[in-house]
C-alpha cells in the first residue's frame, strides 16, 4: 500500500486493428508535447521564435524560453540546480 505514483487521467487505448491515416495524426498529436517555457511555464507553440538551451551552469536542463520572456527579459530558474539567468 501507499502507491503516490500520479498517472496520466486517461491512458490511451491502443487496439491492434487497421490503422488509417487519420489515426495516425490523432495518435502523433496526442503524444506531441509542446516544449514549456521555463520562465512562464506556457507552451512553446510552433512558429514562435522562442530560444532553447542547456543550462550554462550544470548543463542537464534544456531552459526554454518564449518570445515574450525573451523581450521582457524575464528571469528563468533551471529546475536542476536552480541557476537563475537573464
Ligand atoms: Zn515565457
Ligand atoms: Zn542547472
Amino acid at each position: 500500500m501507499g502507491n503516490a505514483f500520479i498517472g496520466p487521467a486517461e491512458a490511451p487505448s491502443v487496439n491492434g486493428g487497421h490503422s488509417g491515416l487519420s489515426e495516425l495524426i490523432d495518435s502523433v498529436k496526442a503524444t506531441y508535447k509542446p516544449p514549456r517555457c521555463t520562465s512562464c511555464h506556457k507552451p512553446i507553440l510552433p512558429g514562435d521564435s522562442a530560444t532553447s538551451f542547456y543550462c550554462p551552469q550544470c548543463g542537464q536542463v534544456l531552459i526554454w524560453r518564449c518570445s515574450k520572456c525573451r523581450k521582457g527579459a524575464i528571469k528563468y530558474k533551471c529546475p536542476h540546480c536552480g541557476f537563475e539567468g537573464p
